[in-house]
């Protein structure tokens, strides 16, 4: 699997979060990394994506497999892919897990097993 900022590794796998501000985007976010620790794909920066930074795109265009996580309805990072004119072969929105954006007992890191799991079981059923 390909590390750093500049490789062009086919077969690598991105993972995009849209990190959002409410529990249900941290919750995309803390999936992202640990899917990143257990060496599913390389957590990567959607919001270089929206900045359109030349190095950055290029890994993410020439990636085997870009998985989006976003954290509500709004979509926000896969839009920013579709923007980018990016594929998306894996997408999530954490709240159709049953999530809730802003619940009163918030448990980010059991609800990012449960967003890991999904893209886990959706990337398996991908390849
Ligand atoms: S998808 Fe939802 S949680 Fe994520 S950044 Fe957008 S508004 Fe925030």
């Amino acid at each position: 699997m390909a590390n750093g900022c500049c490789s062009n590794d086919t077969n690598e796998t991105l993972i995009f979060t849209c990190a959002g501000a409410a529990h249900s985007g941290q919750v995309s976010n803390r999936a992202g990394i640990g899917l990143a620790q257990e060496g599913v794909g390389n957590l990567f920066c959607v919001a270089a994506m929206g900045a359109e930074i030349p190095d950055k795109m290029d890994r993410a265009r020439n990636a085997g497999k870009r998985v989006v996580i976003d954290g509500c309805e709004d979509h926000c990072a896969r839009k920013i892919m579709e923007k980018a004119s990016l594929p998306v072969e894996v997408h999530v929105d954490v709240t159709n897990l049953g999530i809730e954006k802003k619940p009163e007992k918030p448990q980010l890191i059991n609800d990012a097993k449960r967003v890991m799991e999904e893209i886990r079981t959706l990337l398996s059923a991908a390849s």
